[in-house]
């Protein structure tokens, strides 16, 4: 993300002249107060959103032009979208049908990620009797047969009890050591900010008030 602005009307900018460096292989979290530009920054990387200024730059091109299905990212939504009437299977291999991939590489992604992600036990099964955590595997499992360059998670626990969420944070965090896949994260809790991410970017009122490991921002809040 190169100086990237982001207006919507006359008033004060919700994203203001950001600028994010995020490695390969780097699970950076987009933290602050609701309506700080979270979201907005979010939509703009995976290209839902109109970029007013600035270059949005994957894998060294710019893709301020590019349609979302041009960018090979994946999004992991809140309740994670999954299809209730379609099998583990299915839900996991349903961006693979829609481009008309084969059925043997179909099956052999599938198995794969699925393998990855210890479902290879429940690929029968509906997403309504998984766990939540199981659930959370499945949105993964989708984005990674489609080989994409990188994760975005926009508050995916947020509609978790406390409990679960705990859970679920171990989870992605152990999920993405795994996968070593590129993830931003959008949240608005300070916890999952601190405990998940490489390096945690704090937004404020649009502006990137920080960017820093975890560690350094425990030691200069
Ligand atoms: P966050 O995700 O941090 O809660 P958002 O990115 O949703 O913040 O919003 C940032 C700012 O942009 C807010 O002031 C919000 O009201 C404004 N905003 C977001 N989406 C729109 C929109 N579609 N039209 C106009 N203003 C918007
Ligand atoms: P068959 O019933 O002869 O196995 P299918 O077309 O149903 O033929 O399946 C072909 C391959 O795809 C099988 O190896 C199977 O493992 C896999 N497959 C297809 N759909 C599913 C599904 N819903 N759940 C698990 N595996 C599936």
């Amino acid at each position: 993300m190169k100086n990237i602005v982001k207006k919507y009307g006359d008033g004060f900018p919700a994203v203001n002249d950001v600028s994010i460096n995020v490695a390969d292989g780097e699970f950076v979290i987009l933290v602050g107060p609701s309506g700080c530009g979270k979201s907005t920054l979010l939509r703009m990387i995976v290209g839902l959103e109109d970029i007013t200024d600035g270059e949005m730059i994957i894998g060294g091109k710019v893709v301020n032009d590019l349609a979302p299905r041009e960018r090979n990212l994946a999004m992991v939504f809140q309740n994670y979208a999954l299809y209730p009437h379609l099998s583990v299977y299915e839900n996991i291999a349903f961006p693979l049908r829609l481009a008309n991939v084969d059925d043997k590489t179909v099956d052999q992604k599938v198995r794969e990620a699925s393998k990855t992600l210890e479902l290879d036990e429940h690929l029968e099964r509906k997403p309504g009797n998984l766990s939540g955590g199981q659930r959370q595997r499945v949105a993964m499992g989708r984005a990674i047969v489609r080989d994409a360059d990188a994760f975005l998670f926009d508050e995916p626990l947020s509609n978790l009890d406390a409990k679960l969420r705990g859970q679920m944070r171990s989870e992605i965090a152990r999920l993405q050591k795994k996968l070593g896949i590129t993830t931003v994260y959008v949240t608005h809790d300070q916890t999952e900010a601190m405990t998940l991410g490489d390096r945690v970017a704090v937004l404020k009122r649009g502006l990137l008030q920080q960017l820093a490991t975890p560690r350094q921002l425990y030691t200069n809040p």
